[in-house]
C-alpha cells in the first residue's frame, strides 16, 4: 500500500505505534497503518486553522473549481479507488464502483453549490430597519466516518466542508483507513492547499476524537456511525456547544401492499436489502408484505437472493462479498439463530461456510417473529427478514414502531394511496417505488434517533455554515 501513514498539513507523518488492516476476504494483512495520538491532533488542528484562514477568504468561484477538479480526478481513477475499497471492506466490486462513484459525485455536486450560499434581504415589518442575512464558515470540523462506505461517507462531509470554507481533520473507521489516505493526494492535485484536509487514523479513536472536540477552534463534529456513538459524541460537543451533524442507525421497513408492480417490488427490495451487502444504514431490515401477495413475492424474492454469487469481491463475476469482519459476520449468524429459534422458515442461506474470509450466504427469512431480534435491530447482512399484514394502518404503525428513522420503502401501484401512506411514515427519507433514495443532490438524514442534521441536497453545506442577521439602517 502506497499511503499508510497519517496525513497532516499536505505531508505524510509515520508513528511508531501502528495497527493492521485486513482484506476481509482472505483474512490476510494488507497494510499496517499509523495511529495517530494526541500530539498529531495538536498539529493537524493548528494546520487546518492556518490553511482555512486562506481558503475561507477565497471567492465561491475559486472553491467550487478546486472541487469540481476532484471530481474530474476522482472519475478518471474510479477503479483504482473501487480496488482499495473492495480490499479494505470486501465488498464486490460492481458495488465497490458504485460507492467510487458516489463519492466523486458529492465533490461536484458540492462544486456547484459553493457558488449559492444563499443569502437575504429584507425589510423589518416592525422598525423600517433591513434585515440582512447571510451564510459564513462555520470554523474548523472533525469528521469522523464509519467502515461500509471508506470512500463516500468521507467525500459527503469533506466536500460540504470545503465548499462552506471550512477546514476539516478526519477520523476515518480503523477497519477502513486506507481509502481516505488514497484520496488524498488526489485533493492535493486537485489544488486543495496544504493543512485543510488532514486524515487521522488512530486505534486510540475515543481520546483522540475527544481531544479533537475540546479544542476552541473546532465549531462542527460531523459523525455517521452507529447510534450508540452518536449519543457519546452529541454529550462531548455539549460542552463546547458544536454544531452537530449525526449520521446514525437505522432499521428500515419495506411496505409491499398487494397493488405494487411485483417486478418492481423484487428489483426495489433487491437493491434495498443487496446493496452494500446489507452493511448499510439505508438497507431494509424489516420486510412487511401483504398477505395476499406474500407466497408469490417469498417465492421471487428467493430466487434473486439464491442466484447471487458470493466470493472474494476483486472477481468481477462476484455478486456478494464477505462482512466486513468476524464480529459483523457472528452477529448476522446470530440474528438468523434467534429468528429461526422463534419460528422463522428459511427460504435460503443461513449458514456460515467453511473456509477463510467472514462471509455470509444471502438469507431469506419468513414468519419472522415481530419480537426477534433482528426486527428490533440493524441486521447489517445479507438477510431478508419477511413479515406479512393484511391491514394497512397496522402495517404502517408496525413500520414506525422503532426509535430509528432513517429511511422506510413503500411498493404500491395507487399512488394516491402510496403517497398517503409515504406521508404517514415517520423517516428522514422514504423510497417510493424505488430501493434507492441515497442521491448527492438530495437532502439524506433521519428522524429520531437515525441522526440530526442533512447530507447532500441544498441542506448540506449549511451544516458547515453559521447564519450572520445584520440589522442595518442606511
Ligand atoms: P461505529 O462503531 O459507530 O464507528 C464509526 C466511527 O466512529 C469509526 O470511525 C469509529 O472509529 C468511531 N468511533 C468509535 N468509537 C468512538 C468514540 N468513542 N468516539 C469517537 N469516535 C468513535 O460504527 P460502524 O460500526 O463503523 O458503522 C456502522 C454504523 O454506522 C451502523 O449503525 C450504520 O447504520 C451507521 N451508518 C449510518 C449512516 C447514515 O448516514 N445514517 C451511514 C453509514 C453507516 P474506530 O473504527 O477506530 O472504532
Amino acid at each position: 500500500m502506497d499511503y499508510t501513514d497519517l496525513y497532516i498539513d499536505g505531508a505524510w507523518r509515520a508513528t511508531e505505534t501502528r495497527f493492521d488492516v485486513f482484506n476481509p476476504a482472505t483474512e490476510e494483512v494488507i497494510a499496517s497503518v499509523a495511529s495517530a495520538d494526541i500530539a498529531d491532533a495538536d498539529a493537524a488542528l493548528d494546520a487546518a486553522e492556518r490553511a482555512m484562514a486562506d481558503w475561507a477568504a477565497r471567492t465561491p468561484r475559486a472553491r467550487s473549481e478546486v472541487l469540481r477538479r476532484a471530481w474530474e480526478l476522482m472519475t478518471e481513477r474510479l477503479d483504482h479507488f473501487a480496488h482499495l475499497i473492495t480490499l479494505e471492506n470486501g465488498k464486490a466490486s460492481a458495488d465497490a464502483k458504485g460507492e467510487a462513484t458516489y463519492a466523486a459525485e458529492f465533490f461536484r455536486w458540492f462544486a456547484e453549490e459553493a457558488v449559492r450560499a444563499d443569502g437575504l434581504i429584507t425589510h423589518a415589518p416592525a422598525s423600517g430597519a433591513r434585515i440582512v442575512v447571510q451564510h459564513k464558515p462555520a470554523g474548523l470540523a472533525v469528521l469522523i466516518t464509519p467502515w461500509n462506505y471508506p470512500a463516500a461517507m468521507g467525500t459527503r462531509k469533506i466536500a460540504p466542508a470545503l465548499a462552506a470554507g471550512c477546514g476539516v481533520i478526519i477520523k476515518p473507521a480503523s477497519e477502513t483507513p486506507l481509502t481516505m489516505l488514497a484520496l488524498m493526494p488526489l485533493l492535493e492535485e486537485a489544488g486543495v492547499p496544504p493543512g485543510l484536509v488532514n486524515v487521522l487514523p488512530s486505534k486510540k479513536t475515543g481520546a483522540l476524537v475527544d481531544h479533537l472536540m475540546h479544542d476552541p477552534r473546532v465549531r462542527v463534529v460531523s459523525f455517521t456511525g452507529s447510534t450508540g456513538v452518536g449519543r457519546k459524541l452529541l454529550k462531548g460537543a455539549a460542552d463546547q456547544v458544536l454544531k452537530p451533524a449525526m449520521e446514525l442507525g437505522g432499521n428500515a421497513p419495506v411496505i409491499v401492499f398487494e397493488d405494487a408492480d411485483m417486478d418492481t417490488a423484487i428489483e426495489g427490495t433487491m437493491l434495498a436489502k443487496m446493496r452494500n451487502l446489507g452493511e448499510a444504514c439505508t438497507a431494509a431490515n424489516r420486510i412487511y408484505v401483504h398477505a395476499d401477495i406474500a407466497d408469490t413475492y417469498i417465492r421471487r424474492l428467493t430466487e434473486a437472493m439464491s442466484a447471487l454469487k458470493v466470493g472474494d469481491g476483486t472477481d468481477a463475476s462476484v455478486d456478494v462479498g464477505p462482512l466486513v469482519n468476524a464480529d459483523t459476520r457472528d452477529k448476522v449468524a446470530a440474528f438468523v439463530a434467534d429468528a429461526v429459534k422463534k419460528g422463522a422458515k428459511v427460504h435460503c442461506g443461513g449458514e456460515v461456510p467453511a473456509g477463510k474470509g467472514y462471509f455470509y450466504p444471502p438469507t431469506v427469512l419468513s414468519i419472522v417473529s415481530a419480537d426477534a431480534d433482528c426486527v428490533r435491530d440493524e441486521i447489517f447482512g445479507p438477510v431478508a427478514a419477511i413479515q406479512t399484514f393484511t391491514d394497512q394502518d397496522d402495517a404502517i404503525a408496525r413500520a414506525n414502531d422503532t426509535e430509528y428513522g432513517l429511511v422506510a420503502y413503500v411498493f404500491s401501484g395507487d399512488f394516491k394511496r402510496a403517497l398517503q401512506v409515504c406521508e404517514r411514515l415517520d423517516y428522514g427519507m422514504v423510497g417510493l417505488n424505488r430501493g434507492l433514495v441515497s442521491d448527492p443532490a438530495a437532502p439524506f438524514g433521519g428522524t429520531k434517533q437515525s441522526g440530526l442534521g442533512r447530507e447532500g441536497g441544498h441542506e448540506g453545506m449549511l451544516e458547515f455554515m453559521e447564519t450572520q442577521y445584520i440589522s442595518a439602517s442606511w
